[in-house]
Formats: C-alpha cells, sequence, structure tokens
C-alpha cells in the first residue's frame, strides 16, 4: 500500500535518494531482477498461422478443388504443379506480409514513448522500458505517466487516469497526502500515478513503485495494443474492384465453358483452362501489393524523420493541399537570443559579444524576474529546457544574474505553468520580507493583468499612456521579427495560491528575442506553392512578429493575410469559412482556434495537414485530413492524437513526406495497372481463340505459373520505382477522384489488348512454321506444343517489358532511364531466366508440355514481346506532343 505510507518510508524501503536517483549499475541489476517495464501484448502471429491463413481464400480453394479433379482424372503432373504454384503463392504472401508487418513494428518501435529519470544525480529521457522500482521519474504535462508512482513533488500536477478508472476529468494530484485508510479507490489516491495514464497539467515528481505486469494496468490489462493495421481506403476500394472483377472473371468463364460445349471440345481440358484463367484474372494480389509497397513506403519515409502513424495517412497526404504549420522551432529554428529590451523609456541593445555587463536598476529587476520565472538552465553555453526560457536565462549569465544564484537566493515556492492559451506564465519566490509574484508572457496580456508600472525605480500606475508606450515598442520590435515577451511582478506578504496570482502587477518591461527562420524552409516553400499547396502559418505570437518572418520566408506578402485569435472569436462560423482561403497567417491563437481553422478549410474542400505540439493541440490534430506532431518538442499527447510524427520538427519534412505520399499512391497505381493488363491479356488470349473456334494458346498450368511466378516480381518492383523529379510540379490529387480517372482505365485496357493479341499472334506464328492455320483440324501435338510455347514466352516476356512502359503514364522510357529502376530491371532479368528454364530444363518443360526453342524463334519471340511497349510508347508520345500542342 505505497499510498499509505510517507515519502521517507517509500525512499527508505525502495533504497534511493531523491535527489540523485539510481545509479546506473543499480538500475541495471534491478531491471535483470524486475524486467523490462511494459505490459504483455497480444502474441505475434506465427509464420504457420500466416501461412495458413494465405490459403483461406476461395481462389485457393477453386484450385485446391481443381488438384483434386486433375488427381481423380490421373493428371497428376497438372494436380502436383496446382499444388506447388497454390504452396508458392502462400510463400511469396506470408513473405510479403510478414515484411510489411515488420516495417509497421519497427516504426512503432521509433514513437515509443520515452520517459525523464533521474539517474547517477542528472536527468535524462530513457526508454520507458527501462524503468526500474525506485526511479525517480520527472513528471510534466503532455507526458505519458511510464509505471506506477509514488509522487513525491507537485506543482499543480492534474493526470487524466480514464485508461484506469474511465473518468476523463483530470484529478489533482498532491504529494503531501496520506491515505490511511488501505481501501482507498485508485481514483483517490492522491498521492500516486498510474502507468498509461497521462499528466495534463503541471509538473512533478515521484518514485516507481511498480513496473509492467505489476502495476494497475498490468494487473487488469492484458492486451493494450493499439490496432493499427486498419486498410486504407485505397485498399478497400481496390478489394471491391477485384470483387468485381472477379465476377467478370467468373462470368466469362462460365460463358468459355458454355461455348466450348456447345463447340464440343475436351470438357476437362476447357474446364482447366477455365479454372486457370478465373485465376488469372481475378485480381488476388492487388492488396498484398498494395500493402507492401506501403509498409516499403513509410519505412523509406521513416529515414527521412516522418513517422507514419496510420497507413491512410501516406494516401491522403497525397492530396493536401493546405499545409497549416506552426511557426515557432518548425519554420524557425527555435533558437532564441534576446537582442533588446525596454524598460520605460529606455531601450537598450544586448551586445552580442561578452559577459560581466552590469544592468541600470530598473534592468536588474526586469532581468531578475525573466531569470527567476524561467525553468530552463543555461550553463557554459549550453542550454536546457524551453528555447524562450533558455534566451532568458542565457541574458542573466550576461549581466551578473545567474540562474543558479538567484533561485538558491530567491526559493520558489509556488507558480502557475505556462499554457498556451494564457500566454503567461507565473511563479511565486520567497524574498527577504515575505513573497513575490513574477509573471511573464505575452505583452497585451501582461498588460491586461497589471495595474501599475515601474518607472525609473518607482512604481506608479500604469497609465493609459504608458500602456500605449509599451505596446508602441512592442510593435516596433516585432516588425522586425522579433518574439516578446514582457514580464511583471508584485510582492505578497502571505503565500498564495496560483489564481491569486496574475492579477493587480506591476509591469517592468519587455524583451525581443530573434528566432532565425530555418534555411531549408524557404526553398521548401516554394516548392509547395508549386505544387499546389498552401502553406498556413499558425502561431501564439504577435501578429506583426509572425506576418514578418512569413514575408520572410514566402507565405505571405502583406499584412491583410493574417488574422489573430481574438478576430477569429468575433466572426461567425460561416463568415471565417467564407474568408479562410484569404488568410495566410494566424496570430495569437490558441489550441481551440486551430481547431476552427482546420474545419474552416474543410468546409471549403481542402484537405489540410496541421501540425501540434501541445496537450491541447490533441483535438486539431485529430480533426486535420493529416496531423502532425513534433517529434522533438511534441508531448505524448500530441503524438498519440497525430497520423504523423516529424523527427525533427521541421517544416521541410512535411513537404518531403508530401512527395513522397504522391509517389507511393503513384506507384501503387503502376502496379494495379500492370497486373490488370497482364491479367486481361491472358483472358483475352484464350477468350479470343475459344470465341474463334481456335485451339487454346495456354494450358491451365502455363497460365498458372505466369500468373504467380512471372507477374509477381515486376510487380513489387514497380511498386518501389524511384519517385518521379516532377511530382511536386502538379496539383494535389482530388481524393474524390476515382483510381481509374486520368487515361488510367484505357492503359489498363489498352495493355491487355496489346498483350493478348501478340500472345495469339506468336502463337499463330508458331503453327505456322510447320504449316498449319489457326483454323486447320487435327494440328499435331507437337506443332501445338511448339506454338503454345512461342505463345507462352511471348506473354511472358511482354509483360516483362510492358513493364517498363508503365512507370509513367506520359513520360517516355529514355526520359525516365532504363535503368533507373534496378529492382525492375531485376526483376526482368529473372523473368527471362525463368522463362528460359522452364522451356529448356527437360523435366520443368515436360511438366509444363513446352519445347526448347531454337535461338531464332527466342528472337522472333522477343520481336513480339517488344511490340506491346513500343505501342504504348507511341502512345504516350502522341499524348506528350498534344500536351505540347495545347499548352502553346
Ligand atoms: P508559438 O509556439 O506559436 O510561438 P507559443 O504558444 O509558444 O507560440 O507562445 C505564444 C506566446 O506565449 C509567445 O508569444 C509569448 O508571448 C508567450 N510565451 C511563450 N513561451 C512562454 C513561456 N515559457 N513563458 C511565458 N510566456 C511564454
Ligand atoms: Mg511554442
Amino acid at each position: 500500500m505505497w499510498f499509505a505510507k510517507s515519502r521517507e518510508e517509500v525512499l527508505q524501503e525502495l533504497n534511493v535518494n531523491p535527489a540523485t536517483g539510481l545509479s546506473a549499475e543499480e538500475a541495471k541489476a534491478r531491471l535483470e531482477k524486475h524486467g523490462a517495464n511494459k505490459l504483455k501484448g497480444k502474441p505475434k502471429k506465427s509464420l504457420i498461422s500466416l501461412f495458413f491463413a494465405q490459403l483461406q481464400d476461395m481462389l485457393i480453394y477453386v484450385l485446391l478443388a481443381a488438384a483434386v479433379i486433375t488427381v481423380l482424372i490421373g493428371e497428376y503432373v497438372d494436380a502436383i504443379i496446382i499444388l506447388l504454384v497454390v504452396l508458392l503463392n502462400a510463400v511469396i504472401g506470408v513473405f510479403q506480409e510478414s515484411k510489411a508487418e515488420k516495417a509497421i513494428e519497427a516504426l512503432q518501435k521509433m514513437t515509443a514513448p520515452k520517459t525523464l529519470v533521474r539517474r547517477d544525480g542528472e536527468v535524462r529521457e530513457i526508454s520507458s522500458e527501462e524503468i526500474v522500482p525506485g526511479d525517480i521519474v520527472i513528471v510534466d504535462a503532455g507526458r505519458y505517466i511510464p509505471a506506477d508512482l509514488r509522487l513525491l513533488v507537485t506543482a499543480n500536477l492534474q493526470i487524466e487516469e480514464s485508461a484506469l478508472t474511465g473518468e476523463s476529468v483530470p484529478t489533482e494530484k498532491n504529494a503531501d497526502d496520506v491515505h490511511e485508510d488501505s481501501h482507498t479507490p485508485i481514483g483517490d489516491q492522491s498521492n500516486m500515478a498510474f502507468m498509461s495514464t497521462l499528466a495534463t497539467y503541471g509538473r512533478g515528481e515521484g518514485i516507481v513503485v511498480a513496473t509492467a505486469m505489476e502495476t494497475e494496468i498490468g494487473k487488469i490489462a492484458q492486451v493494450l495494443d493499439e490496432d493499427i493495421e486498419e486498410m486504407t481506403p485505397l485498399q478497400k476500394r481496390l478489394e471491391e474492384l477485384g470483387k468485381t472483377l472477379g465476377f467478370i472473371a467468373i462470368g466469362i468463364c462460365a460463358l468459355i465453358f458454355i461455348i466450348a460445349f456447345f463447340q464440343k471440345r475436351d470438357l476437362f481440358e476447357i474446364f482447366l483452362t477455365a479454372i486457370s484463367l478465373a485465376v488469372a484474372a481475378i485480381p488476388e494480389g492487388l492488396p498484398a501489393i498494395v500493402a507492401i509497397v506501403l509498409a516499403l513506403g513509410v519505412t523509406r519515409m521513416s529515414k527521412s524523420n516522418a513517422i507514419v502513424k496510420k497507413l491512410p495517412a501516406v494516401e491522403t497526404l497525397g492530396s493536401v493541399n493546405i499545409i497549416c504549420s506552426d511557426k515557432t522551432g518548425t519554420l524557425t529554428q527555435n533558437k532564441m537570443t534576446v537582442i533588446k529590451f525596454y524598460t520605460m523609456n529606455n531601450l537598450k541593445s544586448v551586445p552580442t559579444e561578452g559577459t560581466g555587463f552590469t544592468p541600470e536598476p530598473d534592468e536588474r529587476e526586469l532581468i531578475k524576474s525573466f531569470v527567476l520565472c524561467s525553468d530552463a538552465t543555461y550553463e557554459n553555453g549550453e542550454g536546457t529546457g524551453d528555447p524562450t526560457e533558455v534566451a532568458l536565462v542565457a541574458l542573466g549569465e550576461k549581466y551578473n544574474l545567474s540562474r543558479k544564484k538567484l533561485h538558491a537566493t530567491y526559493q520558489r515556492v509556488g507558480e502557475k505553468p505556462f499554457d498556451s492559451d494564457r500566454k503567461l506564465m507565473s511563479t511565486l519566490n520567497q524574498v527577504e520580507k515575505g513573497y513575490r509574484v513574477h509573471t511573464k508572457g505575452a505583452i497585451d496580456n501582461i498588460l491586461k493583468i497589471s495595474k501599475y508600472a515601474l518607472v525609473n525605480g518607482a512604481v506608479v500606475p500604469l497609465t493609459e499612456e504608458l500602456k500605449a508606450n509599451y505596446l508602441r515598442i512592442a510593435e516596433e520590435m516585432s516588425d522586425n521579427a522579433l518574439r516578446i515577451l514582457g514580464v511583471a511582478y508584485k510582492d505578497v506578504d502571505n503565500l498564495i495560491g496560483p489564481d491569486e496570482m496574475e492579477q493587480d502587477l506591476t509591469v517592468i518591461g519587455l524583451v525581443g528575442m530573434i528566432d532565425p527562420p530555418r534555411l531549408e524552409v524557404k526553398d521548401s516553400i516554394a516548392t509547395a506553392k508549386r505544387a499546389g499547396i498552401t502553406p498556413v502559418m499558425i502561431t501564439g505570437d504577435h501578429k506583426n512578429t509572425a506576418v514578418a518572418i512569413a514575408k520572410e520566408l514566402g507565405i505571405a506578402s502583406s499584412m491583410e493575410q493574417s488574422i489573430t485569435g481574438a478576430e477569429i472569436d468575433e466572426l461567425a462560423e460561416e463568415e471565417l469559412t467564407k474568408r479562410i482561403n484569404n488568410y495566410r497567417v494566424f496570430a495569437r491563437v490558441s489550441p481551440e482556434h486551430k481547431v476552427k481553422i482546420v474545419k474552416a478549410y474543410q468546409a471549403q474542400g481542402n484537405i489540410v495537414s496541421m501540425t501540434g505540439d501541445g496537450v491541447n493541440d490533441a483535438p486539431s490534430l485529430k480533426n486535420a485530413d493529416i496531423g502532425v506532431a513534433m517529434g522533438i518538442t511534441g508531448t505524448d499527447v500530441a503524438k498519440g492524437a497525430s497520423d504523423m510524427i516529424l523527427t525533427d520538427d521541421n517544416f521541410t519534412t512535411i513537404v518531403h513526406a508530401i512527395e513522397e505520399g504522391r509517389n507511393i499512391y503513384n506507384n501503387i497505381k503502376k502496379s494495379v495497372v500492370f497486373l490488370l493488363s497482364c491479367n486481361l491479356g491472358e483472358v483475352v488470349a484464350v477468350f479470343a481463340s475459344v470465341l474463334f473456334f481456335w485451339p487454346v494458346p495456354l494450358l491451365p498450368t502455363q497460365i498458372l505459373w505466369i500468373n504467380l511466378i512471372t507477374d509477381t516480381l515486376p510487380a513489387i518492383a514497380l511498386g518501389v520505382d524511384p519517385g518521379d523529379k516532377d511530382v511536386m510540379k502538379k496539383k494535389p490529387r482530388n481524393p474524390k477522384e476515382s483510381f481509374f480517372a486520368g487515361g488510367t482505365a484505357w492503359r489498363a485496357v489498352l495493355g491487355g489488348m496489346l498483350i493478348g493479341v501478340v500472345t495469339l499472334a506468336a502463337f499463330y506464328y508458331g503453327l505456322q512454321e510447320f504449316g498449319y492455320q489457326l483454323g486447320s483440324k487435327d494440328i499435331p501435338e507437337d506443332v501445338l506444343t511448339h506454338g503454345r510455347t512461342m505463345a507462352f514466352v511471348v506473354l511472358a516476356v511482354s509483360q516483362l517489358f510492358y513493364s517498363l512502359s508503365m512507370r509513367h503514364s506520359t513520360k517516355s522510357i529514355a526520359q525516365i532511364g532504363l535503368f533507373s529502376n534496378k529492382y525492375l530491371v531485376g526483376a526482368i532479368i529473372i523473368g527471362f531466366i525463368l522463362q528460359l528454364a522452364v522451356t529448356s530444363l527437360p523435366f520443368l518443360a515436360n511438366a509444363f508440355s513446352l519445347q526448347m526453342l531454337s535461338a531464332r524463334d527466342w528472337g522472333l519471340a522477343v520481336m513480339f514481346a517488344l511490340l506491346p511497349l513500343v505501342i504504348n510508347e507511341i502512345v504516350k508520345s502522341t499524348g506528350r506532343s498534344q500536351e505540347k500542342g495545347s499548352q502553346n
């Protein structure tokens, strides 16, 4: 019962000094004893179960039935081939799926929460899994509680415990409480914090009393894995398409069967042909291909600092046309430096070099208050904590007002933490007689809660004139892109609570700090605009500061393109929606405004990406089409609510991710069109020959071979095609647009027709070499075999070649480079070798009823096989010249 014990008892029992924490060795020993701090998740799917899952497919049942029938009829070789194909298909499926799963798992690892602990006297961030009992954990707003803690220190700490209690209103915590009653319910244990709950406000420190399955949540929950395996909209649509095409295929096969019946063909043979054709025509591989292309794509994205948490986000990325971005840290470097400060009638520039300057009396008060009201540290040129505060503490160092000394002299006894709604932060510090409140924050808000001003050492009433004076200086500074922070104080006799701090203050003055834009952002903004995407700045900062930086970066061109949170509040929802497309800068906004902004953009039909880092940003991240959380400065809450995390907090990464998203979508399209063309080619060849009373050019096993073996590799290779360098010169894809829009369906049909026709032509040519026609009666078996071998080789090789043409819908092979996708080149070479092997190795050739071809026949086959590719390239080039013509 940790909640019934005093701090000292708990510390003694767990044997740790809270000022230094555990030593590294001790932590290691305890980790060995207690094991990693993680809840047991769902057991992983084994390879065997994945394998059997592959077999549960309508198509496979059909094939297995066909195998049984072939056995009954005594065609053992065919039966074995069918079974082998089923087996191979399942193996390929397992391979794809486990590869996709591994990629997703690796991403999940990257987003696993981290924890601040004190070890060896230092605070450091470690993986939450390494937490052990006795660790001293630092808790602040926005972080998940990594284990069960007995709290040692609390400063307005509030924790949302719905994961455990179902109660979504945060509970206030107090480390000083001790609950004697051993039946105190979890929700009332105010001196405890529990694993998987969430700090929403304030900060604190606690000692770990239980980890992993020993925790309260561990005791009740066995399975907590978040399911991120949801299907993307595209996958769902393709699955539907697959079903439709499946029915059509079955219809065609039934038709073939009926026609053949009346033609008095060998019914058994035509039965197998129909089944094989069904297998060929049903695009059962589509969802698997899409899954692997998505998985490979998100892995690639994670290497360039964008971690996709939800797969559907990849597709949505390609449609984004508004990027709402935080200013500080995303568009700027978040490296703040104070360069100016102002006390009444006294504007000073801070020298860039040197230390040991002596401030005037008013200036001394200004800097002192700023430093005392900051949590950041700055030592030997290194700062930790909020960059805004680092700049203030660094300013103190320059003026002989070091944080260490000040904090030791004027102990902090109370505080009201910063939040982005108030845009203020206050602390209560001990002074010689009584206490002093120090409040810093947005200058407009500081002036609102102040009654007096410090002018030349005297406290005078804050007149409208004085207010206007401060605001004018603030305006001037912010026009030069400086971030402004004001500061005020008041003396009180007694300890007061947070609610009484921010009133009746005395303004001291303000500082202006620079935060240079990120160098690479300007280019990315130009790229985004070229790609039909509007970048928009969202900030809690002053309007003038924001617009100045927005102009510098090319986001906005005039003040009219900006609006403040207060102005948004004045507007009715419809009014905001009507005007929203005119704005580029939203200044002095609070998190709730971000939700309004997202909704207004969406109401105008935009696809919006929105960045966020704080606890209160979760709603806007969830509302946005793509919620983007900051990886470095972001809270666990923001990350949890997001679709994508930027590991470098950089705007440029968002633009890169959109580019990747577009490329991935295009690649999926290439694979799908390729597979459909191939399937259609097979259907055309067989269906036409049945219709015209010709012998069937392909045997069932041959169709299976091509469909399941030769096609797979090029389809995957198309899925990892290197990105098109012009992809960011196009407009975003309309999310409502059909997958087959823009001539995609036509290309699939054209490809299928071409492949089907050359296959038939090769078959005809093969027969003709021995003096027979398609319509001849009683063609000898070996002539048929020769013709079929020609058809078989041409079908496979034309598909391989055709894949090259699929790489771009308008650009020629020469324009994109014949060898620029080395996977595809490899896939084509392997495909060739497979075709050579199956026709040349006697046992394979026999099994598939094929013949060895002469060099001359191979040459001719290659010529035939090149035709679909060549014709498609010609079609593309006429399209290109038309496009050019229409542009002129
Ligand atoms: P952004 O991240 O868009 O710049 P913030 O929410 O961080 O916006 O800041 C908004 C305003 O809040 C700032 O302009 C500043 O006036 C004030 N502010 C920021 N950080 C602090 C802080 N640590 N303490 C007090 N006030 C702050
Ligand atoms: Mg900020």
